[in-house]
């Protein structure tokens, strides 16, 4: 039968002829928490009687999400995964190396695995061809303990994409103009296989951005062929043996096709307080913004910042403006280092986060007052999201966020670049 990626990825692993609808057992190749689902995680692991982990090496605590803890309680949580990975030996990420859906994919993830993550935005490893999906803490403590575990197949949704971006226009955009058009339920639990010529030559770094944002319209994963542009990638982090060519056959069965012209995109922004509520950056001229953040593990990588830094250059952002930049990982800031775009963003008057999730979450680092608003480039815009409900969260890409910090307004980057 010809499949899908997602067909394809979870017949190997389920040692069977999987299609879509069935359910299968399938083998997990790395599992992981973070520090706010992981305590729960590894609670559940030890109460459930399982004992050993199934493989320490392809297991992992992340402490990203409040890297470094805000509070006493934070801190607690924290002795206690490093603990737990002191006693079984898994891996442990430390405050600093950065959020978990950056690292995953820079050091762990290849083509064809099938990765479980108590995060939803797990699935951002999908852009090298992973199989890779949040889960509850009680499911990720099943697949810790027994390197398995139970997926129903997803129907896929083909999203074809073909022509060049347009100057200003970003994956970003693509990913929010995709959920526009799909609504925030449009894809709940299907598989996204995004393909087309402007795929084809996408870097890595956007169809990370891509697939981070799949379960924004409730897609179980968002997917990707492997191709040159993922083999080059797994070469330049010193994994080239991790490559493995990955294809939907031809003539795979899809649940819907949809097409987009890339060429007739724009710079596009989602408004509060959900992601579907987009409109283009040009209609909302004049929309006063106090915040900016660029960083997560949305936009948080090294050509994200390539993409701010060019646009920061000599520049400062408006008076009113406090500009926050958060790094996705060690890496991608010593990267920034060496590139000089740490520099601009601290000559610009940036302040620059410690790799990690930074305000996103509304935890600490930049929690926004009554009546603010920020432009993010985050994935997520909820109602309450960055610590106060009576604030106003808007998405966007990395160039729409330094024009519109500079500008002290939401800004359609095409008018300063
Ligand atoms: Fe979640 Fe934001 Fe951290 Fe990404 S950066 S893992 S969306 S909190």
């Amino acid at each position: 039968m010809s499949k899908t990626l997602a067909e394809k990825i979870l017949s190997e692993k389920s040692g069977t002829d999987a299609k879509a609808g069935d359910i299968v057992i399938a083998k997990v190749d790395l599992s992981f928490v973070q520090d706010t689902t992981g305590p729960l995680t590894v609670r559940q692991f030890q109460s459930s009687g399982m004992g050993k982990l199934a493989n320490a090496k392809k297991t992992i605590l992340f402490i990203d999400h409040a890297a470094p803890s805000p509070n006493a309680n934070l801190s607690n949580d924290h002795i206690f995964l490093r603990d737990f990975a002191r006693k079984t030996g898994c891996i442990l990420s430390e405050a600093g190396d950065g959020v978990c859906h950056q690292i995953v994919p820079e050091s762990y993830a290849r083509p064809g695995d099938v990765i479980v993550g108590a995060d939803s935005h797990t699935v951002t490893a999908g852009g090298l061809g992973a199989f890779a999906t949040g889960m509850g803490s009680s499911d990720v403590a099943v697949a810790m303990g027994l390197g398995k575990n139970w997926f129903r197949v997803p129907e896929t949704f083909k999203i074809e994409v073909s022509g060049n971006f347009p100057k200003g226009v970003y994956p970003k955009d693509l990913i929010l103009h995709l959920i526009g058009l799909i609504g925030a339920d449009g894809a709940t639990y299907k598989s996204l296989e995004f393909s087309g010529s402007t795929i084809k030559k996408m870097s890595m770094s956007g169809r990370f951005t891509i697939a981070n944002m799949a379960v924004e319209a409730g897609a179980k994963v968002g997917l990707f062929a492997s191709d040159e542009t993922t083999q080059e990638f797994l070469k330049a982090q010193g994994r080239g043996k991790d490559y493995k060519a990955l294809a939907a056959d031809a003539d795979a069965i899809y649940e819907k096709v949809i097409k987009i012209k890339a060429n007739e995109l724009e710079p596009t922004v989602s408004k509060p307080h959900t992601v579907d509520n987009t409109a283009l950056a040009s209609e909302l001229e004049g929309t006063k913004i106090q915040q900016v953040v660029i960083g997560t593990c949305t936009n948080g990588r090294l050509e994200d910042l390539a993409v701010a830094a060019g646009i920061l250059k000599g520049k400062q952002p408006a008076k009113t403006v406090r500009l926050i930049i958060a790094p996705a990982s060690r890496r991608v800031l010593l990267d920034a280092i060496e590139a000089g775009y740490i520099q601009i963003f601290v000559e610009s008057g940036a302040m620059i986060l410690p790799p990690g999730c930074g305000p996103c979450l509304g935890l600490h680092q930049g929690a926004l007052g009554d009546g603010e608003a920020c432009l993010s480039t985050a994935n997520r815009n909820f109602e309450g999201r960055m610590g106060n409900p009576k604030s106003f969260i808007y998405l966007g890409s990395p160039a729409t966020a330094a024009a519109s910090a500079i500008a002290g307004e939401i800004t359609d980057p095409r008018e300063v670049m």
